[in-house]
């Protein structure tokens, strides 16, 4: 049998947009790649800066899709960054999802509502076509009365059928500017949410798989992981840190390698 990339890895940590999918369509030959994968035993987390669904939405679709999927083995960055400002129980404003507040509750925040936020601890960010300026006033009343401000990730745009539309990173600026200041951000390429989803992959040899250089491939170096960079053209010089094995679709994990 032909030696082929997978075969150098125990497991792999896949981003979803852009990787897997791209605006709820499955990309071509990821879904039969995925497969083979868990048909050889190899352990496979979803990571994805996607703030917008809970784990359970996201394992939802991707088992409809073929992939069974449980939802421990998803890590969004909402999930992971509502623990994170959930913590010692705190009274959080959120903008974001009903799914993302939903979340952040269940992690042991008080969710408040935008009349609430003025007495909020902790403020956390991210992005959702429900974002608007009432939203904006409310993070700005929790700001100037002291309470911190947190982001589920800095992207920003994301991939949709139809070209990049605006992400968290770009809801962020806004916030940041009305505020002064600028937010812990907690998704992607910070090494902490790597390192849950490297212990959720369990041990072996692990390699990130991701299309976007300074979020997967920046993240993976930061959290001492190989990478593998997804993505059809040459990575042009000088764009950040080099990956370490480039394929042009995730079909590239099952060619010589
Ligand atoms: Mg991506």
């Amino acid at each position: 049998m032909t030696a082929v990339l997978a075969d150098r890895f125990d497991g792999f940590i896949v981003d979803l947009d852009g990787v897997v999918h791209v605006g709820g369509h499955p990309l071509p030959g990821a879904v039969e790649t995925l497969s083979a994968l868990a048909r050889d035993g190899k352990r496979i987390v979803y990571l994805t800066n996607d703030p917008r669904h809970a784990r359970a939405t996201v394992a939802a679709r991707l088992t409809g899709w073929g992939l069974p999927t449980p939802p421990a083995a998803v890590v969004t960055s909402g999930w992971f960054a509502a623990a994170e400002v959930a913590a010692g129980g705190a009274r959080v404003f959120v903008i974001g999802t009903d799914e993302l507040r939903a979340e952040t509750a269940e992690a042991g925040a008080v969710v408040l509502t935008a009349d609430e936020a003025g007495v909020a601890d902790r403020i956390l960010v991210s992005g959702h076509d429900g974002f608007d300026y009432a939203e904006l006033r409310a993070a700005c009343r929790a700001g100037a009365n002291g309470a911190e401000l947190f982001a589920t990730n800095r992207d920003a745009t994301f991939p949709m059928p139809d070209g990049l539309w605006p992400g968290t990173g770009a809801v962020l600026a806004a916030v940041e500017t009305a505020l002064g200041r600028r937010a812990t951000a907690l998704g992607k390429p910070e090494p902490a949410i790597f390192r849950v989803a490297h212990e959720l992959v369990g041990g072996g040899r692990v390699a990130v798989v991701g299309d976007r250089v300074q979020t997967d491939v920046e993240g993976g170096r930061r959290a001492g992981l190989p990478t593998v960079l997804v993505r059809p053209d040459p990575v042009p010089e000088g764009t950040g840190p080099r990956p370490d094995h480039v394929v042009p679709d995730l079909t590239g994990l099952l060619a010589p390698g």
